[in-house]
């Protein structure tokens, strides 16, 4: 049972929160245009600075970006998206595993053998997705019998694909040409080791066989028949294996809780050691139900010493360019931490609010301008900000900080912060 004497600290992130100033909204960024009346009450009684996840003026993807802001380097330990991707999605992944992402895809056979692709995503709807994914799953990739080949499905065209066995290596080229090319691309080895020239030489055979599989499958004639694409490759992207990190309860001796929807935020929180917690109604898009991450949070810290509390619909808005649609989902943001502030013990909790990364609404990508960051609780000293936002966290008192620094900072503020020195 849970000892009240111990405090508790939340980590919670709006991912993509940052924007850039926007014209059509007189020069302010969404989350200076938002009603937040949530956020800035606790922006008045916190402490607030502006935060570099990497360092300044690089932009992070969501992986590197959670793993800064869980402490972690990713300088140290990032190889690929693919390993976090397929933790997410319940798969288990041994220290020699390398992880891809995947697309279902439609892909022509050009006379050169080369596979041209006619749509990245098989047409994105992709029902099927699972019993396409069972059909590749467990093949045997010709030359290479002693790879075992895990493929799991994950959401609409998108699978996660796992290599398993001896001398591999994550150093190899992606197979999907990103739409930056019209075919299927041989993926290539990164480094001058052996391991690399023989993983790139299983991806290349691995597609041929999966395409091999796909083309003949009755899921396949029947989408024919139909009119629809037919999901006959898989595009691998994001070669990775899982960085070798301590724990953040070796680290701080404490104990972990993430309540997210997507599978990318659950794969880097199990990365970390956190207990990923199943929660009904977070699904990680525009409909994601607040109030049951709220209740989610707010119970797992009765069992739990640090809960990761991840919202990911701002982020979705400003990729599709939509900063209208962002600030109603900070709005909607602002009502979960509302619900979750009323539903724990301010006075024993510390909380950490801030974003990955920016996402520009403008250009409906990732960039590296800094986000604001909040901290409040009881061992925090306030400041004159009382508004949370880009501009309005500039003024406060943590200042500039890295990505880095956050965990260290709330694990202070609750006293497990390990010393250095004696
Ligand atoms: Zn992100
Ligand atoms: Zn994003």
């Amino acid at each position: 049972m849970p000892t009240h004497t111990s405090e508790k600290a939340i980590l919670i992130i709006s991912d993509g929160v940052g924007d850039r100033p926007i014209a059509a909204l007189q020069g302010k960024t969404p989350l200076e245009a938002a009603k937040k009346p949530a956020l800035n009450k606790l922006a008045k009684k916190g402490a607030t600075g502006l935060l570099h996840i990497l360092s300044p003026g690089i932009p992070p993807g969501s992986d590197t970006g959670h793993l800064s802001l869980f402490g972690y380097d990713p300088r140290d330990c990032y190889t690929g998206r693919g390993p976090f991707e397929a933790l997410g999605a319940g798969l288990d992944l041994e220290p020699t595993d390398v992880a891809f992402r995947g697309n279902f895809a439609t892909v022509n056979k050009a006379k050169d053998e080369t596979f041209g692709v006619i749509d990245r995503r098989a047409g994105r709807n992709l029902p099927e997705g699972k019993q396409l994914a069972n059909l590749i799953n467990g093949l045997k990739v010709p030359n290479y019998p002693k790879i075992k080949v895990i493929v799991g499905h994950t959401v609409e065209h998108r699978c996660v694909v796992v290599l398993s066995g001896d001398g591999l290596s994550s150093a190899i080229s992606d197979t999907d040409p990103h739409g930056h090319a019209d075919s299927v691309l041989t993926s290539m080895p990164l480094d001058d080791t052996p391991e690399a020239k023989t993983t790139a030489q299983i991806v290349n055979e691995l597609t041929r066989e999966i395409s091999r599989i796909l083309t003949q499958s009755p899921v396949n004639a029947k989408r024919k028949k139909a009119g629809l694409l037919e999901a006959n490759t898989v595009l691998l992207r994001g070669a990775g294996v899982l960085p070798e990190i301590p724990s953040l309860k070796e680290i701080y001796g404490i104990s972990t809780a993430c309540v997210a929807g997507g599978a990318l935020y659950k794969g880097v929180a199990r990365a970390v050691g956190m207990e990923v917690l199943t929660v009904p109604g977070a699904t990680g898009s525009y409909d994601t139900n607040v109030e049951a991450k709220a209740k989610a949070t707010a119970n797992a810290l009765k069992t739990h010493d640090f809960v990761f509390l991840h919202f990911k619909p701002t982020d979705s808005a400003a990729h599709d360019k939509d900063p209208q649609k962002k600030i109603a989902m900070i709005e909607k943001f602002d009502h979960m931490v509302d619900t979750l502030t009323g539903l724990i013990d301010m006075n024993h909790t510390h909380i950490a609010i801030t974003g990955d990364h920016t996402t520009a609404s403008t250009t409906g990508k990732h960039t590296g301008d800094p986000l604001p960051l909040l901290v409040v609780g009881p061992t925090i000293r306030d400041d004159e900000v009382s508004e949370f936002s880009e501009r309005a966290c500039a003024k406060g008192a943590l200042g500039h900080i890295l990505g880095m620094a956050v965990m260290p900072l709330l694990m202070n503020a609750i006293d497990r912060s390990p010393m250095y020195g004696a």
